[in-house]
């Protein structure tokens, strides 16, 4: 089997505005000329795409989006689509993120489409999936999140392709997390369901107290950052705990 390579991403969320981001950018990309075993990446703004993609360039810290719209072009007023996110630099792209899935509405059928048009434009999907706390209280959570992987992810997903986060709703940005064998456990029910090979992050309240402790879980091969994304000492500091 191919190694798998550990994958730490920031997503920035709506942070930052120009002098900021580039700091960070910076600050990030000094702290990946020191030797790491994992692949970096970023998710900005779309406003910062561009500061921040020139402060990657040159670098191995990669560029991604939060979200692209499903068509390539049109009259959608405020959306931004995959072969846009290519256009600006962007490797990757998030879909299906929580905060779009329960503010924005999106359904397993709104990122599945995402899901397609990354592959359309060159990108790698990260597609995100968990439970909320009602779910996971009542012992759904594994059904949940089954059946969002069985509707978001479209058939041609490949470990080239594809990366899964498991973020549970619950988690993000509350300074909770499940047990470590409650991870596992979900990791594990994915990696059953996802290509060979593909990669699953964790995500929800990493910090670098307890970045180590996850990633080394069998099936974790990295890392999706909200909050501790901001800091550049932090994300590097999860960015170790994959050694
Ligand atoms: C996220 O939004 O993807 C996330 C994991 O946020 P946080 O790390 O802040 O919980």
């Amino acid at each position: 089997m191919a190694e798998r390579k550990r994958l730490v991403a920031g997503n920035w969320k709506m942070n930052g505005l120009r002098a900021d981001a580039l700091a960070l950018a910076r600050n990030v990309v000094a702290r990946a000329r020191q030797p790491h075993r994992c692949e970096l990446l970023v998710c900005p703004p779309a406003t910062l795409l561009a500061v921040v993609g020139e402060a990657l360039a040159g670098s191995d810290v990669a560029l991604g989006g939060q979200d692209c719209h499903a068509e390539p072009k049109g009259a959608f007023t405020g959306c931004i689509s995959a072969e846009m996110l290519k256009d600006a630099g962007c490797s990757h792209a998030i879909v299906g993120h929580s905060e779009r899935r329960h503010t924005c509405g999106e359904t397993d059928a709104d990122v599945r489409a995402k899901t397609l048009a990354g592959w359309r434009a060159g990108l790698i999907a990260i597609v995100c999936v968990g439970e909320i706390r009602a779910e996971r209280e009542g012992g759904r959570a594994m059904s949940v999140v089954e059946a969002q992987i069985a509707g978001s992810l479209p058939d041609g997903a490949t470990s080239q392709n594809l990366i899964v986060a498991y973020e549970p709703v619950w988690a993000i940005g509350t300074g909770l997390t499940p047990t470590m064998a409650d991870i596992a456990e979900m990791h594990a029910a994915i990696r059953a369901r996802v290509p060979l090979d593909a990669r699953i992050l964790y995500g929800g309240s990493v910090n670098p107290k307890n970045a180590g402790e996850i990633l080394a879980l069998e099936d974790v091969d990295g890392a999706l950052v909200g909050g501790a994304s901001l800091k550049a000492d932090d994300f590097w500091a999860i960015a170790q705990a994959c050694e």
